[in-house]
């Protein structure tokens, strides 16, 4: 059977990542990403077969341009006859998806509606789609939604105490998001444990420069921690998560425009704004060795939060198999899972520093050596393998 490649594309507002990805074996021949969009300095960097180039886009360029730019690539390669599908990461799909779908003109329509939700998101989301269209009108393009996984979650865990007409009328509820790499990483993980997915529970924490928590049971997400948006919850690079709602009336009596009052828990708070460093883990980590206060600050802050969701996600499953660590931080920081483990003492789980510190760079495995209750693993995420697989699977379907 020839290869079959699928392209997969996840927007941002000023980045477009992709990956050529061969849908039976998950290897990628070609990988990049497009940053500084719409900026002087405008760059994509790819790597092909295993060597890294870097093409620097005219000042300014959008995401059409880095399209060509990559559309070329995949012709002077001839890539292009093994491609059958476009896969997109759409990180809002509201309450319409529970799955993914091939895009036509009534799911543009949805996202569009949806992106007063996701602002930063999927108008992106919704330019990359456009451009891909035009760049690869002949293939199927798929969308799959950040979304979805956690449209399980129950009542009782989406709903804030709000008055219901909001629910009704404008769908003001908790929606949760990186639904792909909780989906992935649960996977994973039975294959660790050795069993169907259908008989474990679990808890994974996706920690990258966004941050959340998922409680899954039996393979479904049962509770999350971030909401309408991806602001609720934990504390993340730039993002404050969970604040008290009278903050907004008291800074705005202080002066804060509602534009402010956003930019503030967007893009100046978490691990930034607590350690007035970086949102950077590395420098963070880096300063937290050398002692320095602020840093010991964030990190504190940043752990102690996790531990408390994680601890409370033990409600809505009740038995708990794993806690699973994942994304940038959660795949290489051994100090912060230490300190979030030994928050967690209550349920018999104990740190293997020696596995806790071989499981960075890619490397995945248990990192706790209780023999009884919980383990901690740490699993790599995967979110482009999943969206080559559910595009692959859909243009199966469809035929
Ligand atoms: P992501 O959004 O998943 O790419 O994750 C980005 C975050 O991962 C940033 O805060 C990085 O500082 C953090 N990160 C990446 N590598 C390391 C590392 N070796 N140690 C600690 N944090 C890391």
């Amino acid at each position: 059977m020839p290869q079959q490649y699928v392209l997969v594309l996840n927007c941002g507002s000023s980045s477009l990542k992709f990956a050529i990805i061969d849908a039976q074996s998950g290897n990628e021949t070609l990988s990049g990403l497009a940053e500084c969009l719409g900026l002087e300095n405008a760059s994509l960097k790819y790597k092909l077969n295993g060597n890294k180039h870097t093409v620097s886009l005219a000042p300014n360029a959008q995401h059409a341009q880095a399209i060509a730019v990559l559309v070329q690539l995949i012709n002077d390669n001839k890539l292009s006859d093994q491609l059958i599908a476009v896969g997109h990461r759409v990180v809002h799909g509201g309450e319409n998806f529970t799955g993914s779908v091939i895009i036509n003109e009534d799911v543009i329509s949805a996202i569009t509606k949806v992106s007063a939700l996701a602002p930063l998101h999927n108008p992106a989301n919704l330019v990359g789609i456009a451009a891909a269209i035009k760049a690869f009108g002949s293939l199927p393009q798929i969308a799959v939604f950040d979304t979805a996984f956690h449209q399980t979650m129950p009542s009782k865990a989406y709903l804030y105490a709000l008055p219901y007409s909001l629910y009704k009328e404008h769908s003001v509820r908790r929606y949760g998001f990186h639904g792909t790499s909780h989906y992935f990483v649960s996977g994973q993980a039975a294959e660790v444990l050795q069993k169907p997915i259908k008989d474990i529970n679990l808890i994974s924490a996706h920690l990258g420069n966004g941050c959340s928590v998922t409680a899954i049971k039996g393979g479904k997400s049962v509770d999350t921690s971030m909401g309408i948006t991806p602001l609720e919850g934990l504390v993340m690079g730039t993002r404050s998560g969970d604040v008290d709602p009278g903050l907004f009336s008291f800074l705005s009596n202080l002066g804060y425009s509602a534009k402010k009052i956003d930019n503030l828990l967007n893009k100046e708070s978490g691990l930034l704004g607590l350690s007035q460093l970086s949102n950077d883990c590395r420098t963070i980590e880096e300063e937290y060795e050398k002692q320095n206060p602020q840093a010991i600050l964030a990190l504190d802050v940043f752990c102690y939060r996790l531990a408390k969701y994680i601890a409370s996600y033990t409600v809505p499953l009740g038995k708990l198999d794993a806690i699973i660590f994942t994304g940038g931080i959660g795949e290489n920081s051994h100090l912060i899972r230490e300190k979030v483990l030994n928050l967690l003492t209550i349920f018999g789980l104990s740190v293997d520093n020696d596995k806790n510190l071989a499981a960075r760079f890619g490397q995945s495995g248990v990192i706790t050596n209780n023999n009884s209750g919980p383990i901690a693993l740490v699993i790599p995420t995967n979110e482009e393998w999943v969206i080559a697989q559910d595009s692959a699977q859909l243009v199966k379907e469809a035929k």
